[in-house]
């Protein structure tokens, strides 16, 4: 039995095509019955009317009214019809086939020929109970010489045609009904088939198992809906491998600064170390403290982010003053790569309104970033200048670059080419994020292989925003 969608299709099909046809059918039946009884008509109206006319008062000669009667009946005889001559009340006089006098006809045909039009009925014969059409006309050749012709023709042979063809064109209906039904059933599948595979598959995700695809070319629709659901799935796995990536590097990420905390912590509980060597220990102690401190509050940032809960305390801030001081902290780690960094820029401050601690870990980002994906021996350069209202700063590398592929997705969070440099990947996401909230935009280019460009855009302040933000620091 058939359910839903298919059998919706199906039904509606069917009627539509069913009704379509039965109004057809009807108004062909009608035509073709109106055009086989008015030929008959036609047939005897013009042969009565040209025989009386051709043999107009060559009649009355005859004195005697019986003959002038039957010389009525030869002229105008027609084969297989059966005429009647009758008076003006309608009473028979002669008849064609035998001899039955004194019947009065009484149907309508009679009174409209006697009114000058030729008159017609169809109906039931009263004697043979055959079905029959009676076509009369009037007869006038003055001095009461008046009279009815009246031909009486048979329909059961129309009729009989007329059923024939109700019967054939039934068939071709039942025919076209069963192509029909057999094409909506085929159309229907093509539709519920497909969902019914897609239903199947998404219930299968529902379940966890997103390595489900939807097989099949499918077309319009619900090709898209499959292709979407698809789509869906691999993006689960994708973040949820980015997920488990970001878990074990994290996890590697704490435990080597806490390993070699541990370590050190051992070896000076053990005592009997110079205070030189004691000293080098707390160090490295504080250094893997500090990487540690880094670690979370990058991960609480972001979680920040995340919320919509960042406070940002925005006021003044001189991009150039943040910018020269990212590069002294990130020299020492650029000197051990002898890797130069190079700050362009014309003017002394570039000032834009924003929070200074977040614009500065937004520029350590990327440049640490440069510093951590450039080879030896290279330089960096860093340029400020100014576009229309904007202050843009390009911290160009020439580095090992992104592919393509990676460039898109470098600016998601955890996310990262490789795993082997350390950090959590969330660097550009929080970064990205902080300048969003500047109102500002963060665009990498990037060639594998040839180095990598990053531009960061930020709105200008303007002189009267320079000059409330002395007064009074915003809280954002
Ligand atoms: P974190 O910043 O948290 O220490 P991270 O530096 O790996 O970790 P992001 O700053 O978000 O994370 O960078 C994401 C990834 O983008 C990097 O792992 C690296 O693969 C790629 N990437 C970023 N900047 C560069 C660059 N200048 N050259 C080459 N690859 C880069
Ligand atoms: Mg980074």
């Amino acid at each position: 039995m058939m359910k839903g969608i298919r059998r919706q299709i199906v039904l509606q099909y069917f009627i539509l095509v069913l009704l379509a046809l039965l109004l057809i059918e009807s108004i062909f039946l009608v035509a073709m019955q109106k055009y086989y009884y008015d030929s008959i008509y036609n047939y005897i109206e013009s042969n009565s009317k040209n025989v009386i006319r051709y043999y107009n008062s060559s009649f009355i000669d005859s004195s005697n009214e019986s003959s002038f009667i039957s010389n009525l009946m030869y002229y105008l005889k027609l084969e297989n019809t059966s005429l009647e001559i009758l008076d003006t009340e309608g009473r028979v006089l002669a008849l064609s086939s035998g001899f039955e006098s004194d019947r009065v006809v009484q149907t309508s045909d009679v009174p409209q020929a006697l009114k000058g039009s030729t008159g017609r009925w169809i109906g039931k014969d009263v004697i043979t109970g055959e079905s029959v059409m009676a076509v009369s006309t009037k007869i006038d050749y003055g001095n009461d010489n008046v009279y009815i012709a009246r031909y009486v023709t048979s329909m059961e042979r129309v009729n009989d045609a007329l059923v024939d063809i109700l019967v054939w064109s039934g068939l071709i209906v039942v025919g076209v009904l069963v192509l029909v039904f057999t094409i909506s059933i085929g159309l229907a599948n093509s539709i519920v088939r497909p969902i019914n595979i897609i239903t199947a598959a998404s219930a299968e995700m529902a379940k966890g198992r997103f390595d489900v695809r939807i097989e099949g070319d499918y077309k319009y629709e619900i090709g898209e809906l499959s292709s979407t659901l698809n789509y869906m799935a691999e993006e689960i796995v994708r973040s949820n491998q980015v997920k488990d990536d970001f878990i074990s590097s994290i996890s590697h990420e704490l435990r080597t600064p806490l390993t070699s905390i541990k370590g050190w912590n051992e070896t000076l509980e053990s005592g009997g170390y110079d205070p030189e060597e004691t000293k080098m220990g707390l160090k490295i102690i504080s250094k893997e403290t500090n990487r540690l401190i880094g670690l979370v509050e990058e991960l609480l940032d972001f979680s920040k982010l995340q919320q919509n809960e960042m406070k940002m305390v925005k006021g003044t801030v001189s991009v150039r003053e943040v910018l020269q001081e990212i590069m002294l902290n990130v020299w020492a780690k650029a000197e051990q790569k002898q890797i130069k960094l190079r700050l362009t820029a014309d003017e002394e401050d570039y000032l834009i309104l924003g929070d200074g601690n977040r614009l500065k870990q937004v520029f350590l980002n990327v440049i640490d970033n440069a510093i951590k994906f450039s080879h030896m021996n290279t330089w960096i350069d860093i340029t400020i200048k100014r576009e229309q209202d904007q202050v843009v700063v390009i911290v160009q590398d020439t580095g090992i670059g992104i592919s393509e592929e990676h460039l898109e997705r470098v600016k998601d969070r955890f996310y990262q080419v490789d795993h082997q440099h350390g950090g959590t990947g969330l660097g550009l996401a929080i970064s990205q994020q902080l300048i969003e909230l500047h109102g500002g935009t963060l665009q990498m280019e990037s060639e594998l292989g040839n180095g990598t460009t990053v531009t960061v855009k930020l709105p200008a302040l303007t002189q009267e925003e320079h000059f409330e933000s002395d007064i009074d620091p915003e809280v954002v």
